[in-house]
């Protein structure tokens, strides 16, 4: 039925002239969008209106974007996007750090922020449909679902789901097709974020993120580093 009806778009930004405009060309785009001016209700909003994504201004009266993000993430793994004033380089990490798969700076060209939701919730559905078929990847003691985008870790004593984000999930995946293999930062970026013009440092975000991740249910060890070329999962460690 999700392929049926208009992608949902929930926009939290407090400057009523930004979100006009990007209310309307989203609209214009064919996206339903929904707009509201704080994260009071954001958590309300995603149970009610199970947006496909969400832009999120960082810098908001009262809850603060980072914060909202961490409540979101806690709870799902919607795709987000950060809007970002041109100073903000430390919340720019910190929000990709917390979960964020995106983020753009302000001041923006419309057109630019609506280039990337489609780009982002491509690489939502692509990962979903794409691989719908692939069935499931078995890593040491990882079981990786890509059509429903679930990883569970099996351990003698536990077996739990670990909760990714959009972008953590990819780069897990795309490692765990071929363990053992070394990739570097880049064969990652095109992989898994092609459309972003993500840094280094960005993977090496994710992957930390992710690997504390992995860490926390028992999986240490797994993403090796390797240094001056990029990075591995191993199977058995
Ligand atoms: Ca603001």
């Amino acid at each position: 039925m999700k392929e049926l009806r208009q992608s949902t778009i929930l926009l939290i930004e407090d400057e009523t002239e930004i979100a006009e405009i990007l209310r309307l060309y989203l609209e214009h785009e064919g996206f339903a969008c929904h707009h509201v001016t704080d994260g009071r209700r954001s958590l309300e909003l995603l149970r009610r209106l199970k947006p496909d994504l969400i832009v999120l201004d960082i810098r908001l009266p009262g809850q603060n974007g980072i914060d909202i993000l961490q409540n979101l993430r806690a709870e799902s793994a919607v795709p987000i996007i950060m809007l970002t004033a041109l100073s903000d380089d430390v919340n720019k990490l910190v929000s990709l750090r917390l979960g964020a798969d995106d983020y753009i700076t302000k001041p923006f060209n419309p057109a630019e922020v609506v280039a990337r939701v489609h780009a982002v919730l491509r690489r939502a559905q692509g990962g979903i449909q794409g691989q719908r078929d692939q069935g499931m990847i078995e890593v040491g003691p990882l079981s990786i679902d890509s059509a429903r985008h679930v990883v569970q870790v099996n351990l003698a004593e536990s077996v739990q789901n670990l909760a990714l984000t959009l972008t953590e999930f990819k780069l897990l995946e795309f490692l765990a097709r071929q363990p053992d293999r070394c990739f570097s930062r880049y064969e990652l970026i095109e992989a898994c974020m092609p459309e972003s013009d993500a840094l280094d440092r960005v993977v090496d975000s994710h992957l930390s993120k992710l690997r504390k991740k992995l860490s926390e249910a028992g999986c240490t060890g797994m993403i090796e580093t390797v240094r001056g070329v990029g990075y591995r999962l191993w199977q058995a460690r």
